[in-house]
């Protein structure tokens, strides 16, 4: 519903969380405009539809969350909304070089193959762990070691955290990379006690037990173009970075399109960028850049390799989610996902495609090998664990060389700092994957809550 006083808003970014931002904004009769400095909007999020295949070289999937539903509801995207396979129920982790199926029961631990007999003991006894006071943040790995050991940190963690955040447990905060795991320890002491609870919680309030995995006919880019379709035009300016903001009444906003500066003024300014944007944004009247920390941030980088096969060279029946391998298993994959398992018209009749991820915290070289020695490397791992034959007939890659910000220990100071220039700057709001956490929801979450904050500022 359109607000009394129509304010007018620059949305610095056009990925998930700029268009989230830009659509609620307009939505409620305020005049946004869209700075993208690339020629397409969706930032991370890109699909890619070639010779009848259909390749996501950023996000996968995305989960389902009460922001991208009401989203999928307003855009008119219900009909082509896709949800998982139910294949994709199984989840593989590699252990000695072979396949293992992740138990997604509880009742599957006593069974399976993927932990040894001590591990499972460990886990059995944690929720007898007593209550403990954690004076300080410790690494994820660290934290789920004291509650169930280093086997597996190995097999659980450090593979689900290869596949989330492409990054290392050693490293990664748990009270801000996992900060459901660090709030249930507080009130729970045992993480399983704290899990079954909350189940109990969700089914009591009658919700579903798990969000579901979401996707689109057509790819993820569905989402952000059908966002960025509902803005009137002239609202989205790509090509067009922006370099510099003067605050004040007005904002002054300085961008650059084909080398030719501009500069427009704002009522309200929401930067959505990844960290090494924000970084360089000068902000305030003498070119100071008050969020230069944020150059530190830990972003490596990854490949995504799209590949295509024939049916019959794939020997593995494909028939889950995908693989994660752990690091000590010394491969050169972080993970494989089924993509044509996963959702429907990804590959051509007859044909299977798997989307690999190299690189990360773990290997930061490997993403950055020349094609032809990483889709060597590549090959080598997917012909041993999935009994993959001959070459792809179909392959897409693509180098992100900021993938996805580290929440490491530390992390606060870049939070603070980001805090700390809002403060300043009456009228400026940041969020998106570096500060409100990396998933595409989380994203959605980040976009509605910057134009939530500019609405309240702007109705002062
Ligand atoms: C390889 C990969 C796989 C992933 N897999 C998943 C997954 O399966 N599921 C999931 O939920 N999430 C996944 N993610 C994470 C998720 O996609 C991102 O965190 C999310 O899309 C980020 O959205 P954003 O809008 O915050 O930032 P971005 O998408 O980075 O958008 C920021 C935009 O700002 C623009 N920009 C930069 N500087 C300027 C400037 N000066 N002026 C104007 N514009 C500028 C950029 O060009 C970009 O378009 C993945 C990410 C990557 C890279």
């Amino acid at each position: 519903m359109a607000e009394s006083t129509s304010r007018s808003i620059a949305i610095v970014g056009g990925g998930v969380t700029g268009l989230t931002a830009a659509w609620r904004l307009h939505a409620r009769g305020h005049r946004v405009t869209v700075f993208e400095q690339a020629d397409r909007l969706g930032g991370a999020v890109t699909t890619v539809a070639r010779d009848g295949w259909l390749i996501e070289s950023g996000p996968n999937s995305m989960l389902e969350s009460p922001q991208l539903d009401a989203l999928v509801d307003e855009l008119g995207l219900g009909a082509e909304r896709l949800y998982a396979a139910p294949a994709a129920k199984n989840r593989y982790i590699v252990r000695d070089g072979r396949l293992v199926a992740a138990p997604m029961a509880p009742h599957r631990i006593l069974t399976t193959p993927l932990f040894s007999w001590r591990a499972k003991l460990r886990l059995f006894a944690e929720p007898f762990t007593r209550a403990r006071v954690r004076p300080a943040d410790v690494s994820l790995a660290a934290f789920v070691r004291g509650h169930f050991g280093q086997e597996i940190v190995d097999y659980a963690i450090n593979p689900l955290v290869a596949g989330i955040y492409a990054g290392d447990p050693e490293t990664l905060s748990t009270k801000y990379a996992f900060a459901k795991l660090w709030e249930i320890e507080q009130t729970h002491g045992s993480l399983i006690r704290g899990q079954i609870a909350a189940m109990k919680q969700r089914r009591a309030r009658g919700e579903k037990p798990a969000a579901r995995i979401v996707s689109f006919t057509r790819g993820l880019q569905t989402l952000p173009a059908a966002l960025a379709a509902k803005l009137p035009a002239g609202a989205i300016r790509t090509r067009t970075a922006v370099v510099s903001l003067s605050s004040g009444q007005p904002w002054k906003v300085v961008s650059r399109r084909d080398g030719l500066a501009a500069t427009d003024e704002f009522d309200a300014v929401v930067l959505a960028l990844p960290a090494p944007a924000l970084a360089q944004l000068s902000i305030g009247p003498a070119g100071e850049t008050p969020l230069a920390a944020l150059a530190r941030v830990d972003y490596p980088p990854v490949a995504s390799l799209f590949l295509g096969f024939r049916r019959e060279q794939v020997a593995h029946p494909l028939d889950g989610f995908g693989a994660l391998v752990p690091a000590v298993e010394h491969r050169s994959i972080l993970g494989v996902l089924f993509s044509s398992t996963l959702f429907p018209g990804r590959a051509p009749e007859g044909h299977v495609a798997l989307t690999v991820y190299a690189g990360g915290t773990r290997q930061p070289d490997l993403a950055q090998l020349a094609p032809d020695a990483l889709r060597q490397r590549v090959l080598a791992d997917l012909h041993d664990l999935l009994e993959v034959h001959g070459s792809p007939v179909f392959t897409h890659t693509t180098f992100w060389p900021h993938a996805i910000p580290q929440y490491n220990l530390g992390y606060e100071r870049f939070l603070e700092a980001m805090t700390a220039t809002e403060d300043r700057h009456a009228g400026l709001f940041i969020g998106g994957h570096v500060r409100d956490g990396i998933s595409v929801a989380n994203c959605i979450a980040a976009g509605e809550r910057l134009a939530d904050a500019a609405v309240r500022h702007l109705a002062r």
